[in-house]
């Protein structure tokens, strides 16, 4: 169903032209994203993922993503941090800011309490600005259930391994699902079979098991349940099969909830993830940073990450370089350095998280983007020197790989940790034209055909502040190169 009539086109023509004049997208993608926002349904205008859309609105998905980071800056989308289960799917939590991300998850759905990672755990989605267009879909309250779970609450849950929708696997088992309204009894007549039976209600976030066993009732039970604040309560803890009436009431809140009743030995199968665009991927995003580089992370144990990658770079002999042709000259070789090694590293899926003097600190989704990227990087340096006539610039370059915690230090999203202590490290071993990487990297998926074409020769280094002799893998590509 299509209803321009909810839109407000004076605040939607004011938002697409500040999002004309806020970076460099073409006239044909704007149309199409305008386009897509005016005839789209409540529903798909709700929880939008770029990776999802992107095949849609003819962009690549960096190139979405790009578009709804900067929709979300100029107030044509809002965005909204869910923190996900990893295991049904459901948005435990979902907040506006990466700075308000917690560091647990507790799924009660689940029963189950972890760590939450910017890898799996935390997502973001965007919204049409309610101020742009209203949508039903931004008041739970007046939702159906249906819409309330497909549309709140299990938005990540992806599919079965059958490509089923994976909340189907509970629908499957669902004898009761509704809003139970203040003061008001509603009655549930349902058939319970051998197994569990699982109350939820999604405002407490909190759930009751109770076990139905034993011989067949002929007898309907009457199962009286009061929701509250915690979990349920109810009359009988045990159950036996055979007709039951469920009788909810709630407490002066209008809430919603589930009744499951599931098999004895019924596990949960494995879920097929769709593609989000994670915490982790944010960070990761130089347009991120630079529009959201601000979002303090308040957990003061930092956001924890299970895998990334980064390379660090240092000029030797720099400070000959200052002596030889004085502090003017010197700043605008490293200065056009910097622009150098940025275009590597963007050009690789990289970012810059920060300069430290003449040294730069790069994170990377894959070990095989940053090795990429620090070949590039000498190429890039080899060629600059040819434009000066001489060797100024003498380029070396560590890599490592592995979890970290994101934390904010000096007003920016920055790293910290032993990956990225051994990755400063690695970088300090590497001579001149040289890239270290540690063997975490040259394990990594396709970095073995890098080192197989360009040759590497291996060591066991001792590192400061690691016990254990790390084995480093030296790769010259201009050595390579000039060989060839
Ligand atoms: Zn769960």
């Amino acid at each position: 169903m299509i209803s321009v009539n909810r839109i407000k086109i004076d605040e939607l023509d004011a938002a697409m032209g500040r999002l004309r004049a806020s970076a460099t997208f073409d006239a044909g993608s704007l149309a199409t994203l305008e386009h897509f926002i005016c005839t789209a349904e409540d529903a798909q205008l709700y929880h939008m993922n770029p990776l999802v859309l992107a095949d849609e609105l003819g962009l690549t998905k960096a190139q979405a993503t790009e578009m709804f980071l900067q929709g979300g800056k100029i107030g044509l989308f809002t965005l909204h941090w869910g923190l996900v289960c990893p295991q049904c799917g459901d948005v435990v939590q979902s907040v506006n800011a990466l700075g308000k991300v917690g560091s647990h998850i507790d799924c009660r759905i689940c029963n189950l309490t972890v760590e939450a990672d910017l890898d799996d755990c935390v997502a973001v989605t965007f919204n049409v600005a309610d101020t742009v267009i209203p949508n039903r879909f931004s008041n739970p309250e007046l939702l159906s259930i249906e819409d309330y779970l497909s549309h709140h609450r299990f938005i990540h849950a992806g599919l079965t391994v059958d490509g089923k929708p994976y909340q189907k696997v509970f629908a499957q088992f669902l004898r009761a699902a509704d809003f139970v309204e203040p003061n008001i009894t509603k009655e549930y007549s349902v058939n319970l079979d051998a197994g569990w039976l699982r109350l939820f209600d999604y405002l407490a976030e909190d759930g009751l098991t109770l076990k139905i066993n034993g011989e067949p009732s002929l007898i309907c039970q009457s199962i009286e349940v009061e929701l509250g604040s915690g979990s349920p309560r109810v009359n009988h803890l045990n159950l036996s099969p055979g007709p039951a009436l469920l009788r909810i009431k709630t407490d002066s809140r209008r809430r919603p909830f589930t009744v499951n009743n599931f098999p004895t030995t019924w596990t949960l199968p494995a879920r097929v993830k769709q593609p989000m665009l994670t915490g982790k991927m944010l960070l990761n995003n130089a347009t991120f940073r630079e529009l959201y580089g601000s979002d303090v992370i308040e957990s003061a144990a930092g956001l924890r990450i299970k895998d990334l990658t980064f390379l660090f770079t240092d000029l030797k002999g720099s400070t000959e370089l200052y002596e030889k042709v004085g502090d003017m000259r010197a700043f605008q070789l490293v200065h056009d350095h910097f622009q150098a090694l940025s275009t590597s590293i963007t050009s690789n899926q990289g970012t810059i998280v920060k300069t430290i003097g003449d040294a730069v600190m790069a994170t990377f989704l894959t070990p095989i983007d940053a090795v990429n990227a620090a070949v590039d990087m000498l190429g890039a340096i080899a060629d600059f020197n040819r434009t000066l006539g001489r060797e100024e610039i003498i380029l070396k370059i560590g890599i490592h790989t592995g979890a970290a915690i994101a934390v904010t230090q000096n007003d920016r999203l920055d790293y910290f940790g032993q990956t990225v202590n051994v990755a400063a490290r690695v970088q300090a071993l590497a001579n001149a034209d040289e890239i270290c990487i540690t063997e975490e990297v040259a394990d990594s998926d396709s970095v073995g055909s890098v080192i197989n074409t360009l040759g590497a020769s291996t060591e066991q280094a001792r590192i400061k502040g690691i016990s254990d002799l790390v084995r480093v893998y030296r790769l010259k590509p201009l050595a390579s190169r000039r060989a060839a």
